[in-house]
């Protein structure tokens, strides 16, 4: 016994050098060492005075596109300013449901770039961020919804994202908590799915980009507040000037969602952008009630379950503007009713926690990507109730943009142009999301 703690312990002193990704034998020499070689996933440099790109907002967009700048285009002099801590924005405050099944081409190819992103983002990350493909099902409570339910879904399919429309029989097969009844106050008259759809762990998505930036030699400044632009005399943006003083840069972007217009102001342009509060909720552990993720096109309600038994639910925006991140009770009393009317089983679990974030409303529900109108300053934005699921396109297309002069053509339907053009992607009718 001796002998082989002793052997262990040179293995484990000898292993520190290499040890430092993540994973399961990781885990077990550090559980056999006491925990004490883990290294913090990211550094807490002081701003430096100078960067080719700065980027504002440290969500996960904002940690994307600097990961995939450093990592696609050697872009690695390059700081992510968040004005809090990492991911305590909409990242980390969203129900984390991933799906491709949007209505227009322009919005398909968006959605499942990052569909797809996602499938392997936890072994690029080399972080764990639990993705898990188990379905998105959405269900249609009359004629018509059925109607425009099978529209959509042949859209997708025409787009090339897998879809498949389902009976009111098999919807109560996947998910039995569902009143499927002729009598019930949601009649259910089929829907469909798309089965790679599915969840991940917020917070790893908005961690796993900042240890993997950190490590490309990115600096990620928290608790550094932009609070101006720099311009030159011609325009163009030279810098920021933040709460930890004067940062100067090539090229800004500004990655703020909610607080896009904020910034946008001070830099002298105004957005399309409308902010809302929209809330979550999350119940009491429960066993396993549903295992997939549920949307109702009737009241807007969408609920999964979490790893821990946590019901994960959502509802509608709250009605009016506002930059307060809590919610009002119109809102919690309406998804209470719906979730009650549509699962009544569930009428009595209790809520442990609900919680709301600032989300960018843009009139046709799609994001505005690339350019301002002022040069060198470029924006993310626009994702509204959306745009967890787009984290890695958002990324891997801002970072394009910003290293390469142009728009990636996916993005460029995107550009704030459309507004003058009037070439809307109006997902806001065509794949009914109500905000
Ligand atoms: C309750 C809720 C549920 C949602 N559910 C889903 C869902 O299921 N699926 C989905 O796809 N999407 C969902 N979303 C939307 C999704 O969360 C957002 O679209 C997405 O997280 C936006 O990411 P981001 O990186 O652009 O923004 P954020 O994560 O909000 O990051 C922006 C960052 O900018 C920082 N910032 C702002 N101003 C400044 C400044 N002046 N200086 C420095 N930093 C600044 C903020 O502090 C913030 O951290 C939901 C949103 C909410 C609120």
């Amino acid at each position: 016994m001796h002998d082989y703690l002793r052997y262990s312990t040179v293995l484990l002193r000898g292993s520190t050098a290499v040890m430092t990704g993540y994973s399961a034998l990781r885990v077990f020499i550090e559980g056999m060492r006491g925990q004490t070689g883990w290294a913090p996933a990211w550094r807490s440099p002081a701003p430096k005075s100078r960067y080719d790109v700065i980027i504002v907002g440290g969500g996960g967009h904002g940690l994307a596109t600097a990961y995939y700048l450093a990592k696609s285009h050697g872009v690695r002099s390059v700081a992510v300013l968040e004005r809090g801590w990492l991911g305590g924005g909409n990242t980390g405050r969203n129900t984390t449901v991933i799906r491709s099944n949007y209505y227009y081409p322009e919005s398909a190819r968006l959605y499942d770039l990052a569909l797809g992103l996602y499938e392997g983002l936890s072994r690029e990350l080399n972080y764990n961020i639990m993705f898990s493909q188990r379905g998105v099902v959405v269900t249609a409570h009359s004629r018509h919804e059925m109607e425009s339910a099978a529209r959509w879904g042949g859209a997708m399919n025409l787009n090339g994202i897998d879809t498949q429309l389902l009976s009111v029989a098999e919807i109560k097969a996947r998910i039995p908590v569902l009143d499927c009844s002729p009598g019930a106050r949601f009649p259910v008259f089929g829907g469909f799915v798309q089965a790679r759809a599915g969840t991940a762990r917020h917070d790893a998505v908005a961690w796993g980009y900042a240890r993997a930036a950190d490590r490309l030699g990115v600096d990620i400044v928290q608790n550094c507040e932009v609070q101006g632009f720099r311009r030159s005399a011609g325009g163009r943006v030279t810098g920021v000037e933040t709460s930890l003083g004067v940062i100067e840069a090539d090229k800004v972007a500004m990655v703020a969602a909610g607080h896009s217009s904020v910034l946008a102001a001070m830099a002298g342009f105004s957005l399309p952008i409308r902010s809302y509060a929209l809330q979550a909720f999350v119940s009491e552990p429960l066993k396993p009630v549903i295992d997939t993720v549920l949307l109702s096109m009737a009241t807007g309600i969408y609920i999964s379950q979490s790893d821990k038994g946590g019901l994960v639910l959502g509802g509608p925006l709250d009605h009016y503007q506002s930059y307060a991140q809590r919610g009002n009770a119109q809102t919690i009393r309406a998804v209470a009713a719906a979730v009650a009317d549509q699962m009544p089983s569930l009428g009595r679990v209790r809520m442990a926690r609900h919680w709301a974030g600032i989300v960018d409303v843009v009139p046709d529900s799609s994001p505005i990507l690339g350019e301002t109108p002022v040069p060198g300053l470029y924006i993310n934005c626009g994702w509204g109730t959306g745009g967890f699921k787009a984290i890695p396109a958002g990324g891997t297309l801002l970072a394009h943009h910003l290293a390469t002069g142009k728009a990636h053509p996916i993005a460029e339907p995107f550009g704030l142009k459309r507004f003058e053009t009037g070439a809307l992607i109006d997902e806001a009718a065509a794949s009914g999301i109500a905000h």
